[in-house]
């Protein structure tokens, strides 16, 4: 497959752009090479500035959950983008997206709308920390929640893609009230709340991990975590900026049956234009300016074309049977490619968690901790991701991000995936 003028776009944006890129994990770091550039997307594909076709696994990271350039979404772009663009006061749009919203997630009485996840994560720690009046928080290892100063340890996504989980640049001073505990681990959360409870003001978790690949909660551990919240004061806060009406219309807290204090979202949330939430509790959200004391703000907040975009997103998916069908998309692509491994012996498992799907090289039967995954075969993935895309199979270029399916693949192309995997993997991968 010939590129020139990716690489041609590629030299000319490092000139311009620190590394060619905007966001670290395009640029291909993860996998070796050259990234892609895109010229444009339909459905469930992507073409590149040389006009190769690509079935696209990354949906832009996960906001396109009706896939590139729904028609629907575009014309409720195209009417709000006619009407202005963006005004700093408040519109009708605002409240529709927060109503509905509030109905896919009963957990959520209240919702600010922010313009991205990391704005989300860090407001949500803010009020969380002026609610209750402490400072500590807890995250977990292999979990990533944007690019916020005081969540940046131990991190997922392209941090742990780049070998740099810590980022130079934060302040010990400021990571010293971040607690990281590993994953799926109570017992350690139990410890931690034990020793100093009454000073933790949240726990932040993704509660299907994104950020290292993809890997589910072990039975009971979003429940435990909202046992040890309540025993000691604190406020669980669900990071659903990916899981959000992906793993199931109403998030992973629907999914798992267990109620958050607060939701961060993104992603789906923005149909494609940048847009991230956080909301829960009435109680909890009356806190925020100006309503109450904790200072949140921003200029393009609620924009109206973003809100527009996410709105037709959310109706749209919001139908019986969608999240079933996606779910059942996925399923059938996981197994295609599970079977055409086996087939050639190649040792690997699947994670799934309705459309959001991790692949690992690996001989451990099941991969549900950090640890677990850092010990996968990250060269065997590289080599795997290059031969996909040779083929125009286009999935995350990172061992450490999770995959999407969206409404537009079609069974051909999951049977078209797996003929490209079952290739790969016979020529030994
Ligand atoms: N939280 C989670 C769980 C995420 O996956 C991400 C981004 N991948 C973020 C927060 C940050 O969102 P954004 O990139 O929109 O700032």
């Amino acid at each position: 497959m010939v590129r020139k003028h990716s690489e041609q776009l590629f030299r000319a944006a490092r000139e311009v752009i620190p590394g060619g890129v905007n966001s670290p994990v395009r640029a291909f770091n993860g996998v070796g090479g050259s990234p892609v550039f895109i010229h444009r997307g339909e459905g469930a594909y992507l073409f590149d500035e040389d006009d190769n076709r690509y079935i696209d696994y990354v949906g832009s990271w996960g906001p396109l959950i009706l896939g590139h350039g729904d028609p629907d979404v575009r014309a409720r772009i195209h009417a709000a983008v006619d009407q202005g663009t963006s005004f700093g006061a408040p519109t009708a749009v605002e409240i529709e997206l927060a109503q509905k919203v509030c109905e896919l997630m009963p957990s959520i009485e209240q919702v600010r709308m922010v313009s991205s996840g990391t704005e989300a994560t860090m407001s949500a720690i803010r009020l969380a920390r002026g609610f209750t009046g402490r400072d500590l928080i807890v995250k977990f290892e292999g979990c990533y929640h944007g690019h916020v100063d005081s969540l940046l340890v131990k991190v997922g996504s392209g941090a742990l893609t780049l070998g740099v989980p810590s980022s130079p640049g934060v302040p010990a001073a400021v990571t010293e009230n971040t607690l990281t505990l590993p994953y799926n681990d109570l017992a350690a959360v139990q410890e931690c709340f034990a020793a100093q409870g009454e000073r933790i003001a949240c726990i932040i978790v993704e509660p299907v991990a994104g950020n290292m690949n993809c890997v589910p909660p072990c039975a009971s551990f979003l429940e435990g975590l909202r046992t040890v919240c309540d025993e000691h004061g604190s406020l669980l806060i669900f990071d659903e900026v990916m899981t959000g009406f992906r793993v199931a219309l109403g998030g992973a807290q629907a999914l798992y049956g267990v109620r958050p204090d607060l939701t961060t979202l993104g992603k789906i949330i923005g149909g494609g234009m940048p847009v991230g939430a956080f909301g829960g509790r009435r109680d909890v959200m009356q806190h925020i300016a100006p309503a109450g004391p904790v200072y949140q703000a921003g200029t393009l907040s609620g924009n109206p074309v973003a809100m527009a975009a996410g709105l037709a997103t959310l109706e749209k998916i919001a139908v019986d049977g969608f999240h079933e069908q996606l779910t059942a998309r996925t399923t059938r692509l996981l197994d295609g490619l599970a079977t055409a491994a086996r087939e050639s012996g190649i040792a690997m498992t699947t994670n799934q968690v309705g459309a959001m799907f991790g692949l690992f090289f690996t001989d451990q039967t099941r991969v549900a901790r950090f640890d677990e995954v850092m010990k996968c075969d990250v060269e065997r993935f590289q080599r795997f991701f290059h031969a996909m895309l040779e083929r125009g199979v286009y999935l995350a270029p990172s061992a450490f991000e999770a995959g999407f399916v969206s409404a537009a693949h079609t069974d051909a192309d999951i049977d078209a995936t797996v003929q490209a995997a079952r290739e790969v993997f016979l020529a030994g991968c």
